[in-house]
C-alpha cells in the first residue's frame, strides 16, 4: 500500500518511519522496515497500526543504518498477520524487499522456487521476489540488473524496492502498473510510492514510467527499462504542499 526507500547520511529508520506516517491515510493492516547496517541486514514488521511495529522496535531496537526501506500493506495474499507483513526476506535475509500491488503468476514462482529448496515462510504473493532476487544477485552481483532479470518474470502490478546487505550504498526500485517516484535530495534520495513521503526532505522528484528499474544511490540515480537500456523520465518539482 504505501512504501519508503532512503539512501543518504540521516538515520534510515527515522527517514522511513516518518514518511510511512505520511502515507498512513491511505489506510493499512500491517507495516515493516529493514536497515541495512554493520555489513548485513535488520527488520522488524508487524500485523496493525505503525504504532505496534513502533513499540515493537523499542522492545527490540535495530542497528542504526542510513540505508533502509519500509512498507504499510493492505493485504491482497495472506491474512494480514506479522508473518505476510512486509518486508520480505530471502532464506540467507540478506535481501529485503517491499511490495505493492500483486504478482499474479506467484503460484508457480513459489512452486518453482521451493523445487529448487527455497522455503517460503509467508503466505503472500511478495516473498517469492525476494527468493528470486536473491538468485539473480547472486549469479551477476549487481542488484538493478538482478530486479530487471526478475521483473522480467512477473505478471501483474507491482512497486518493488530492495535492498541486499551486499550492495549497503544502493536501494532499488521497479513498477509496472503501480506508482514510483523518486526523490533527489543533497547527497540523499528516496523512493516511495507517493512524493507526500519524502517533501518534507526535498521537493525534486522525478517519476518512473511504465515497466523501470530504478537504482538510487546518495549522488546519483540511475532508470532504465526492464532490459537494461537507458529510459526516459520526467523530473519536476513539487510545488503542493502536502
Ligand atoms: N499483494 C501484496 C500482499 O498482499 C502487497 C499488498 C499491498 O499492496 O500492500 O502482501
Amino acid at each position: 500500500c504505501g512504501i519508503v526507500g532512503y539512501v543518504g547520511g540521516q538515520s534510515a529508520l527515522d527517514v522511513v518511519l516518518a514518511g510511512l506516517r505520511r502515507l498512513e491515510y491511505r489506510g493499512y493492516d500491517s507495516a515493516g522496515v529493514a536497515v541495512l547496517a554493520d555489513g548485513g541486514l535488520a527488520s522488524a514488521k508487524k500485523a496493525g497500526k505503525l504504532a505496534n511495529l513502533e513499540k515493537e522496535l523499542a522492545a527490540r531496537p535495530l542497528p542504526a543504518g542510513t540505508t533502509g526501506i519500509g512498507h504499510t500493506r493492505w493485504a491482497t495474499h495472506g491474512g494480514p498477520t506479522d508473518a505476510n507483513a512486509h518486508p520480505h526476506l530471502d532464506n540467507a535475509g540478506r535481501v529485503s524487499v517491499v511490495h505493492n500491488g500483486i504478482i499474479e503468476n506467484f503460484a508457480a514462482l513459489r512452486a518453482e522456487l521451493t523445487d529448487r529448496g527455497h522455503e517460503l515462510t509467508s503466505e503472500t504473493d511478495t516473498e517469492a521476489v525476494a527468493h528470486l532476487l536473491a538468485e539473480a544477485y547472486s549469479s551477476c552481483g549487481d542488484l538493478a540488473e538482478a530486479m530487471r532479470q526478475v521483473c522480467r518474470r512477473l505478471e501483474g502490478a507491482f512497486t518493488l524496492v530492495a535492498v541486499h546487505a551486499d550492495a549497503p550504498d544502493v536501494v532499488v526500485g521497479a513498477r509496472r502498473n503501480s506508482p514510483l517516484v523518486v526523490g533527489v535530495g543533497e547527497d540523499e534520495a528516496f523512493l516511495a510510492s507517493d512524493v507526500a513521503a519524502f517533501i518534507a526532505h526535498t521537493r525534486e522528484a522525478i517519476e518512473l514510467g511504465q515497466d523501470q528499474v530504478v537504482e538510487v544511490r546518495r549522488d546519483g540515480v540511475t532508470v532504465t527499462d526492464f532490459d537494461g537500456a537507458a529510459a526516459q523520465v520526467r523530473a519536476y518539482h513539487v510545488d503542493w504542499d502536502a
